[in-house]
């Protein structure tokens, strides 16, 4: 495989992001790419309907007209394979719902994120004044916990920038080590794989999700990775594909995973 493939991919669906679907196909083609997939909002299910944001996440008519438009392109792109991927939220006490939601639709995978920590969207610039008001150290333990939790709830294939806490660049005093490990063990014991996801180099932090550390111990672990830009626009499809291929290397990687009706495809990196 010359080009990682580049599994998620927002559009302008979700409210927050510009483009198309069939432009990041486009961009995709012009890429390289061979291996890419949609990974757009799922709908902010544990809201009611009144407080859902329509610019963070699609509305839930919209969710079936998402699926019916990937498979078309699917059909559409028989030398790509392109995946039905969904970005999903992972909220304590609302597995049920999510799964709900979920199920019946014919998903290549499911992306699980934690963006919130009670209520908070620690990711959310617009909110970045509460962690002034927080423990730093302490709220790197609710992520990585909260982390643990989405991977043992058997909802998700892949988890997301798994590091995301580190996005504004808040730096944790202590080392973080024994949160990565008990993080990979517990994406080990779940059959989750973990995501280098190269949208940290353009957050304030400059890193790619996660930090070479944790991925040391998701590799040693025999977690797969998948890839995914975090695009949301279609020039960003692919960005820093070169710097994820490093990290992975680095991490002692030699293959990346794709899915297939929710099945791992392995994919060897090339010498
Ligand atoms: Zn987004
Ligand atoms: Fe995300
Ligand atoms: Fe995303």
């Amino acid at each position: 495989m010359s080009v990682l493939p580049d599994l998620h991919w927002h559009t302008r669906r979700c409210g927050h992001a510009a483009g198309g679907m069939e432009e990041y196909v486009a961009a995709a083609r012009a890429a390289g790419i061979r291996c890419g997939g949609f990974a757009d909002h799922i709908p902010m299910y544990w809201l009611p309907r009144e407080r859902r944001d329509p610019g963070v996440a699609m509305a839930e008519e919209e969710l079936p007209r998402y699926v019916s438009r990937v498979k078309q392109l699917q059909r559409e792109n028989p030398d790509l394979q392109l995946g039905l991927g969904i970005e999903a939220d992972y909220i304590p006490g609302w597995e049920g719902r999510l799964g709900e939601l979920l199920s019946g639709l014919p998903f290549d995978y499911v992306i699980g994120s934690v963006h919130y920590l009670d209520g908070w969207g620690f990711d959310n610039p617009a909110l970045l004044a509460e962690y002034d008001r927080r423990d730093i150290d302490r709220l790197y333990r609710e992520y990585f916990e909260q982390l643990c939790r989405a991977a043992a709830s058997g909802l998700f294939d892949v988890l997301a920038h798994p590091d995301l806490i580190k996005k504004f660049g808040f730096r944790a005093s202590m080392d973080l080590n024994p949160l990565y490990a008990d993080a990979a063990r517990e994406l080990a014991e779940s059959g989750v794989c973990v995501e280098v996801n190269t949208a940290g180099l353009a957050a304030p932090v400059r890193e790619i999700y996660p930090a070479l550390e944790f991925l040391v111990h998701c590799r040693r672990r025999g977690v797969p990775a998948t890839v995914g830009s975090d695009a949301h626009r279609p020039e960003q499809v692919g960005r820093h594909m070169g710097e994820a291929l490093q990290l992975l290397r680095r991490a002692g990687y030699r293959e990346v995973v794709i899915f297939k009706q929710r099945k791992p495809v392995f994919l060897p990196l090339e010498d």
